[in-house]
């Protein structure tokens, strides 16, 4: 096994091995571009080191022979006292990790070889502050000293000398810092600062080995849904310099913008700065486009390097770039991060120049974006008081009271609190905070900042680099140009797409993509906007592309009318428990407490033109596409007055003598059903066998109504579905009944009804005897809520609130098993029972109706086991057809 690839040896498909940066690097060598020579170090030995702790055997010697080759390349040795080699040490995961050790620059600097790097750059200062800065980073990254305690000797050099940027000292400042940094390492680590140039690499490589476990990084892996086992690579490179004098600098740069999409010169520029200094966001940077001005030799390379990079990852391209007195260096390039809308503006730019095709271009969005873009913006024509403005960094509109640190972020939105973490910059020690918060305000760096880069990542709205508000943590303030104060507690409202920062909360509106949606903007208008076109367009490659349909859940009209708007393609599920709430909720309590046939057939007669009209109207909505009514499933608890409030009103009525005769039939009646696992007890079919002549009303009901709907001239497509059933023998009951009924309304009416009659799969019996259940049902729906409920034995009401958490956090589940298909077990029942079905009966229609059918991920899976639609909420259609596009592209 091979551990070790020279920069030269990998290309950017092995970034399983090589982690996403070390395949770039190898990809950018390979294309001939400026890249500094170096190898990386496989994913694989990480993981060896991981399991055992211990490098691989193997490891040493190959980095040894991978050096001296990069030593022979170079002309110099690691460290070398007269003209050292300096080194940086990366970590590269296959997945940009920010919550990881990044990077330990200038490994080889020492004692001894400091002098020698003076001399040979001709500059003093430079060579001292290249070793404070190795100190630094080593001590924090690689021995786990306080970074803080680094931070404070250099403010307090500062201080004393009286000045305020780091520039301003000189060569003798930084020695002397320098001895004061070595110092803070022998006494926070009980050793010295190492001085042999192969210990520090060594020790740098172990360190970022291990960073892959840090709580971190596991945290964010965790909100990332990204494996644990995957382990991290490390790159070694050979040192460039940007902070060598003015025709020296350090850059990141977009091939095109990141938040519109659009084609241009995007990025910032740092003049004699390493790259730290740009991404920490902790000197000002100058636009990108300012290079040209700077160094016009280096700025023309960037541009053709950027366009050479665009045309061959066929994608957006982020950039870290060098400029080493003159000599442009490419640090890293990958596919950058962009912002929900502009993924949807470049994909279809990139169909437009003929870079990419359809199917790929539904590949560069995903239905979380697309919810993403589905979410409300603050009104414009609402009063709003403008405290600041920074840069857009990650769109949205968020509102929440103002907090200045991690840890109160994440106290305060536990106690249900909806918080804005303010921050002068983040760093990945504010992670959990991030999460916390609605949103994100800094007040200084750029869009390339780790806050930016963070919440763009995890679809938090963000604005960042505010500088005009003065951020005060200590004190927990922040204060606007104006003299305002803003104090812990207070409310602010930020807006993602504009930058700007309000005072207070601003009301907001929905989005445009939704306008396009509803029909209330047109995509073909000259006033649509170029995001609406865009996912207009989208919508459109993949609703040629897919192959399941797609349906909604709606109990009424206006839900179906919007699902309708919306590109359902019928009613996957719609729920008759739902159509007694509220008012009629006693109409239902009455037949289920009814003792005689008679209170029962009164109760029935009530209910029935109630339900005829709701049929008509949501028929009416869906005309001539199918409309698929679930028979009444009402958990009894929910129809039934509270036992303990019932209890105690009685008792109370008793002790003042005046019981009421209803309430006490009531009392007893309720006492006489109350269930303690309600969700297993009388529900469904079990309701329907055992109250006489239920299920046949509400059979009437529909096969009236599409009577009524087909007598004028309307197209109904009715399919009536019976839930929770667990046997075939249930289902043949209830449709001798039905077929019965149907056969009536059919004679009394005249008309050919065409219903059809299935069942859902939601209990694991069902989905076992499949088979057996196909024989006497037309469709199956899977109603994988109870499914997963009676799969794994969780309460779907409860678990979410008590034990889930605690399983998300050891990573028992990355994602609830509600939200996302348990493919492994929940999954596998759905498959064998399509199977089971279909083998019995191959024209048996198949479908889900489960909270899944609108989850990305689990639409993906039921594409793949061959369902023919997914049924979801109207306002999840969109992001299900754009899904079901992409698995079948
Ligand atoms: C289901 O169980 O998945 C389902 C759709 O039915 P309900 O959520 O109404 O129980
Ligand atoms: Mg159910």
């Amino acid at each position: 096994q091979k551990f070790v690839y020279d920069f030269t040896e990998g290309n950017k498909d092995l970034k399983d091995l090589l982690g996403g940066k070390g395949a770039n690097l190898a990809e950018m060598t390979n294309l001939g571009l400026p890249v500094p020579p170096g190898f990386t170090i496989t994913t694989e030995a990480c993981k060896v080191y991981l399991a055992s702790g211990h490098e691989p055997a193997a490891l040493r010697d190959e980095v040894s022979a991978h050096l001296e080759a990069l030593e022979a390349g170079m002309g110099k040795k690691l460290g070398q006292a007269d003209d050292p080699l300096l080194v940086s040490v990366r970590s590269g995961a296959k997945f940009s990790m920010p919550g990881m050790m990044d990077t330990v620059l200038n490994i080889g600097l020492s004692d001894a070889s400091v002098t020698g790097l003076a001399a040979q750059a001709g500059d003093e200062r430079f060579a001292w502050d290249s070793y404070r800065r190795l100190i630094q980073m080593f001590g924090k990254t690689v021995l786990g000293v306080d970074g803080e305690l680094f931070e404070e000797a250099l403010d307090e050099a500062k201080r004393a000398k009286g000045v305020t940027t780091d520039i301003d000292l000189d060569a003798a400042d930084l020695r002397r810092l320098v001895a004061e940094f070595k110092d803070i390492v022998s006494k926070e680590t009980g050793r010295d600062f190492p001085q042999e140039p192969r210990e520090q690499m060594d020790l740098a490589i172990r360190a970022v080995f291990e960073s892959w476990n840090t709580e971190r990084a596991k945290l964010y892996r965790r909100q990332e849904r990204i494996p644990g086992d995957l382990g991290t690579a490390v790159n070694i490179c050979s040192m460039v310099f940007g902070n060598l004098g003015p025709d020296s600098g350090t850059g990141v740069a977009f091939t095109r913008d990141p938040a519109s999409g659009h084609q241009g010169v995007y990025g910032d520029y740092l003049q004699n700065a390493q790259g730290e200094d740009v991404v920490a966001g902790i000197r000002n940077t100058v636009p990108l486009a300012d290079l040209e001005r700077i160094d016009k030799a280096s700025y023309d390379q960037l541009i053709q390097i950027m366009e050479t990079l665009e045309t061959h990852y066929k994608d957006l391209c982020d950039i870290e770039f060098t400029i080493e007195r003159g000599k442009l260096w490419m640090l890293q390039t990958r596919v950058g991060k962009r912002t929900a809308g502009a993924a949807f503006r470049i994909a279809t730019q990139l169909v437009d120049q003929g870079l990419i095709d359809e199917a790929e271009a539904l590949q560069r969005v995903t239905g979380a974006q697309l919810a993403q873009l589905m979410f409300p913006r603050f009104d414009e024509k609402a009063k709003a008081d403008l405290l600041g403005r920074g840069i857009a960094a990650s769109p949205g509109a968020a509102v929440g009271k103002a907090v200045f640190d991690s840890y109160t972020a994440v106290k305060w939105s536990r106690s249900g609190e909806k918080v804005i973490l303010i921050r002068r910059e983040t760093n990945p020690d504010d992670l959990n905070g991030m999460i916390a918060a609605e949103g994100i305000l800094t007040s200084r760096g750029g869009k390339t900042s780790h806050a930016a880069v963070v919440a763009r990542g995890m679809g938090k709205t963000c604005v960042c680099g505010a500088e005009e508000l003065e951020v005060d943590t200590k004190r927990r303030r922040m204060t606007a140009p104006g003299g305002v104060v803003i104090e812990e507690g207070d409310v602010v409202s930020i807006d993602g797409s504009t930058g700007k920062v309000y005072l207070g909360e601003v009301p907001v509106v929905p989005s445009p993509v939704v306008e396009y949606f509803e029909g209330r903007m047109h995509a073909g208008a000259d006033d649509a906007d170029e995001l609406v076109q865009a996912v207009h367009r989208m919508m459109a490659y993949a609703d040629r592309m897919r192959r399941l349909r797609v349906r909604a859940n709606a109990d009424n009209a206006e839900d179906a009318a919007r699902a309708r708007r919306f590109g359902a393609q019928g009613i996957g599920l719609c729920r008759t428990e739902h159509m007694f709430l509220g008012e009629r909720r006693e109409m239902v309590e009455r037949l289920i407490l009814a003792d005689t046939d008679g209170e029962r057939e009164e109760a029935l007669g009530a209910l029935l033109p109630l339900q005829k009209t709701d049929f008509v109207e949501l028929f009416e909505a869906m005309d001539g596409l199918p409309v698929t009514v679930r028979l009444l499933d009402p958990p009894l608890h929910e129809f039934l007055p509270d036992i303990t409030e019932l209890s105690v009103r009685v008792a109370l009525a008793e002790a003042r003598e005046d019981a009421n005769e209803n309430d006490l039939r009531l009392l007893q009646a309720v006492h006489k059903l109350h269930e303690q696992n309600p969700m297993l007890g009388l529900r469904g079919v079990r309701l329907g066998l055992v109250i006489p002549g239920l299920f046949a009303m509400q059979v009437r009901a529909i096969a009236e109504a599409a009577a009524e709907r087909r007598n004028a001239k309307g197209d109904p497509r009715a399919e009536i579905m019976i839930p929770l059933v667990g046997t075939v023998q249930e289902l043949e009951i209830v449709r001798e009944e039905a077929d019965r009924v149907i056969a009536e309304v059919e004679a009394a009416t005249g008309t050919e009804l065409r219903l059809t009659i299935g069942t859902m799969i939601e209990l694991p019996r069902a989905a076992l005897t499949a088979d057996q259940i196909a024989e006497a049902a037309e469709f199956f729906s899977f109603g994988t809520n109870d499914l997963t409920q009676t799969v794994w034995g969780f309460s779907r009401d409860d678990v979410e609130a008590s034990f889930f958490t605690a399983y998300l956090e050891k990573g028992i589940f990355g994602v609830s098993p509600f939200e996302t298909i348990d493919k492994d077990g929940v999954g596998s029942l759905v498959r064998s029972a399509v199977k089971a079905g279909r083998a019995t009966r191959p024209d048996l229609k198949l479908g889900v109706c489960g909270e899944h059918g609108g989850d990305p991920e689990s639409v993906h899976f039921f594409h793949e086991v061959g369902l023919d639609y997914v049924s979801c909420s109207p306002f999840r259609i969109p992001v299900a057809r754009l899904e079901a596009g992409r698995a079948a592209a």
